[in-house]
C-alpha cells in the first residue's frame, strides 16, 4: 500500500485521461485524484467538433459531457482547468504547474502520475494580420472556426483545407454542409492515406462531387497574407485555412522528465501503460501502442484506444494501491480500426495496408469483393468493396480495407474482432451472423470474403491484381471478358476479348492455354476460371474483376496528375 490516502495526478484531462480518472474512483473511494488540464474543457467530444462546424451538432454544449463541477459531484474529482503541468520531477514524485489563468507556478505531489496529454498538431507558420489558420481540435477551434464564418456572408467565403486524412475530410464535408467553398491541398496522390490507392479513388470522386476543389500532390506549401501558394507558384486566396495535416503525440513533457520514448515517437510503454519510470503512466494518443501484425512500436490516435488504456491503466494503479495480485490483463496489441463517414460515403480499414506490407517485405495475399451490404433483391441495397489482406503462409489476416455505403461498419467491425482473436481468413467463411434480407445477405460479405480466401488458401483459386494486368498483357496473356457484351459495351479493359461465362464451355477451344479472365466483380470471373482450369488451361481471375481495374485506373490517373 502506497499510503492511506494516495494521490492520483492525471495530465490531460479528455479521452484517456477521464477514462482513467472515473475508473480510479470507482475502484478507490478513498483516493485523492487530481485532473490537469491546460484547456478550458475537460471531457470533451473532440470526434464530434467538425460536426458542431457543420451545423449538424446545433447545440454547442452538446460537446461538452462533463464539466468540472459535474464531476466533483458524481466522482468527487479534482478537476483543474487551465492549469499546465510544465515539468515532472520523478525522483521527487511532484509535478510543476502553472495557473494559467494567473501565471503562477506551484507544485503538486503524486503517489502515481498519468500522462495523457493526447497529441499535437503541427505549427503552421502565417503572416501577421494575414488570411487566419486554425486547427479543429479543441472546443477553441470550433469557437474561433464559427466566429470567422459568421463574421461574412457564406458566399463570400472561401475556406482551404491543408490535409486529407480523418480530420481534413471531415472539415472539408462540413464546411461544405455550411455551404463555403471548399479547396483541399494534399501532400500526397490520394485521399486518406491509409487506404491503398484503388479503394482510395472513390473518396477523392466523392469530394469532387460534392463540390470541393481537390489538389494533390501539393508538398510544398507556404501560407500567405491572402491564402496558400502552390509549390508551382499559383496562388489560392481564402478566407479561412484549416490546418488539419496530422497530428504526432505530445511527448513534450515525458521527453523533458526522460522518459523513454519508443521509436515510433509516442510514450514508450509497458503492457500495463507503464513508462520507463514505474509510478508513471501513459495512456492515449501520447503513448506509443504495440502493432499487432508485427509487435512493434506504433502511433494509433484514435479514441476508443484512448478510453480502454485510460480504464487499464487505472486498473493497475489500484492493484498497485491495494496490493492485489488482480492486475489488469496486458493491453492486446492495436490494430488501428478505423472508420470515417465522408458525405453518403463510408471509408474505414483495420491493420497494415498492401503498400505497408510491400515496403515491409512482407508476403502477402489480396482479395477485393464487391458485394452488396443486404439481399440485392430487398430495395435499397448498396454495394461496397472490401479488400482482405492476408498473410499466405499462415493464412492469417493482416488488414482489410472497406468503402462503400451501408453496411460498411459493420463488416469492418467483425474483421477486427477476426483480427483480435486470432482467426484466420478462411474461417471469416465459418462466422454465422445475423441475416434478414434487410440487413444482410445469406452468405453476408465476411463470409464470401472468407470463402474466397479459402478457395486461395486450397489451391482452387488463382489470381491476377488490377496492377500486374499490364505486364501480364505485355508478356502475351489473352484477357477474357466473361460478362455479357452489354457490360462489356459499356466499359471494357483494352485487349480484352469479349466471351461471355454462359458459352465459354462450349467455345474454349477457341482460347489460348493461358488466359486471364475477369467479369464484373470477379464472382463470374472465379466461375470461368474454375470451368478453364478444369478443362485444361492455364486460367487465373482478375481480383475484384473491372470494378478494381477501374478504381486502380483512375486511382493511378490521379497519381500521374499529381506527380
Ligand atoms: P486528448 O483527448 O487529445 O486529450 C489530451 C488533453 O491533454 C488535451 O485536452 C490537452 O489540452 C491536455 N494536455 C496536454 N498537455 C498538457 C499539459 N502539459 N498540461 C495539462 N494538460 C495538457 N478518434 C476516433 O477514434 N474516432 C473519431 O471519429 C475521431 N474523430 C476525431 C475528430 C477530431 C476533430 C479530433 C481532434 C480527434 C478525433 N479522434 C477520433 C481522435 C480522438 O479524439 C483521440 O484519439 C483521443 O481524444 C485521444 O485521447 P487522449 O486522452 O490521448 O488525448
Amino acid at each position: 500500500m502506497t499510503s492511506t490516502r494516495p494521490r492520483i495526478v492525471i495530465v490531460g484531462g479528455v479521452a484517456g485521461g477521464m477514462s482513467a480518472a472515473t475508473r480510479l474512483r470507482r475502484l478507490l473511494e478513498h483516493a485523492d485524484i487530481v485532473i490537469l488540464e491546460r484547456g478550458d474543457y475537460v471531457s470533451f467530444a473532440n470526434c464530434g467538433l467538425p460536426y458542431y462546424v457543420g451545423g449538424l451538432i446545433e447545440d454547442r454544449a452538446a460537446l461538452l459531457l462533463q464539466t468540472p463541477q459535474s464531476l466533483a459531484a458524481r466522482f468527487a474529482l479534482d478537476v483543474r482547468t487551465r492549469t499546465e503541468v510544465v515539468a515532472i520531477d520523478a525522483e521527487r514524485q511532484v509535478v510543476t504547474i502553472r495557473n494559467l489563468a494567473t501565471g503562477t507556478d506551484g507544485e503538486e505531489a503524486y503517489d502515481y502520475l498519468v500522462l495523457a496529454t493526447g497529441a499535437a498538431a503541427r505549427e503552421t507558420t502565417a503572416p501577421p494580420g494575414g488570411v487566419p489558420v486554425v486547427n479543429l481540435r479543441t472546443i477553441d477551434d470550433v469557437d474561433t472556426i464559427t466566429a470567422l464564418l459568421d463574421n461574412r456572408p457564406t458566399s463570400e467565403h472561401h475556406a482551404v483545407v491543408l490535409g486529407g486524412g480523418f480530420i481534413g475530410l471531415e472539415a472539408a464535408e462540413n464546411l461544405r454542409r455550411r455551404g463555403v467553398a471548399v479547396t483541399m491541398i494534399r501532400r500526397g496522390s490520394q485521399l486518406l492515406s491509409p487506404l491503398d490507392p484503388e479503394m482510395a479513388a472513390p473518396l477523392l470522386e466523392h469530394a469532387r462531387w460534392n463540390g470541393i476543389d481537390v489538389q494533390l500532390g501539393e508538398a510544398d506549401i507556404t501560407v500567405t497574407s491572402t491564402g496558400v501558394r502552390l509549390g508551382a507558384g499559383q496562388d489560392v486566396d481564402a478566407t479561412i485555412v484549416v490546418d488539419a495535416r496530422g497530428v504526432t503525440p505530445d511527448t513534450s513533457l515525458a521527453a523533458d522528465a526522460g522518459l523513454r520514448l519508443g521509436a515510433s515517437g509516442g510514450i514508450a510503454v509497458d503492457a500495463h501503460h507503464r513508462t520507463s519510470q514505474p509510478r508513471i503512466f501513459a495512456v492515449g494518443d501520447a503513448a506509443e501502442k504495440t502493432d499487432l501484425i508485427d509487435g512493434s512500436g506504433a502511433v494509433v490516435t484514435m479514441a476508443g484506444l484512448a478510453n480502454r488504456h485510460g480504464r487499464a491503466a487505472a486498473d493497475t494503479i489500484a492493484a498497485a494501491v491495494t496490493d492485489t495480485a488482480s492486475v489488469a490483463p496486458p493491453a492486446a496489441p492495436a490494430l488501428g480500426t478505423a472508420i470515417i463517414g465522408f458525405f453518403d460515403f463510408t471509408a474505414a480499414f483495420v491493420g497494415w495496408n498492401e503498400r505497408r506490407l510491400r515496403a515491409a517485405g512482407r508476403q502477402h495475399r489480396v482479395i477485393h469483393l464487391h458485394p452488396a451490404h443486404h439481399a440485392s433483391y430487398y430495395p435499397a441495397a448498396e454495394h461496397m468493396a472490401i479488400k482482405l489482406l492476408i498473410d499466405p503462409a499462415t493464412d492469417r489476416i493482416l488488414g482489410a480495407q472497406i468503402v462503400g455505403g451501408a453496411g460498411v461498419d459493420k463488416r469492418i467491425d467483425v474483421i477486427a474482432v477476426a483480427m483480435h482473436a486470432g482467426l484466420t481468413a478462411s474461417a471469416l467463411g465459418e462466422l454465422e451472423l445475423a441475416y434478414a434480407p434487410q440487413y444482410g445477405t445469406a452468405k453476408d460479405p465476411i463470409n464470401l470474403a472468407g470463402n474466397i480466401a479459402e478457395n486461395h488458401a486450397t489451391g482452387l483459386d488463382h489470381s491476377t491484381q488490377w496492377h500486374e494486368l499490364d505486364d501480364a498483357l505485355a508478356a502475351g496473356a489473352t484477357l477474357v471478358d466473361v460478362r455479357s457484351a452489354a457490360e462489356h459495351d459499356a466499359g471494357a479493359i483494352p485487349g480484352s476479348i469479349l466471351l461471355p461465362l454462359d458459352e465459354l464451355r462450349d467455345r474454349h477451344g477457341e482460347l489460348p492455354a493461358d488466359l486471364i479472365v475477369h467479369c464484373q466483380v470477379g464472382q463470374r470471373g472465379h466461375i470461368a476460371a474454375r470451368l478453364l482450369r478444369q478443362l485444361g488451361h492455364r486460367a487465373s481471375n482478375l481480383d475484384g474483376g473491372y470494378l478494381t481495374w477501374a478504381a486502380g485506373q483512375r486511382a493511378s490517373d490521379a497519381a500521374v496528375l499529381s506527380s
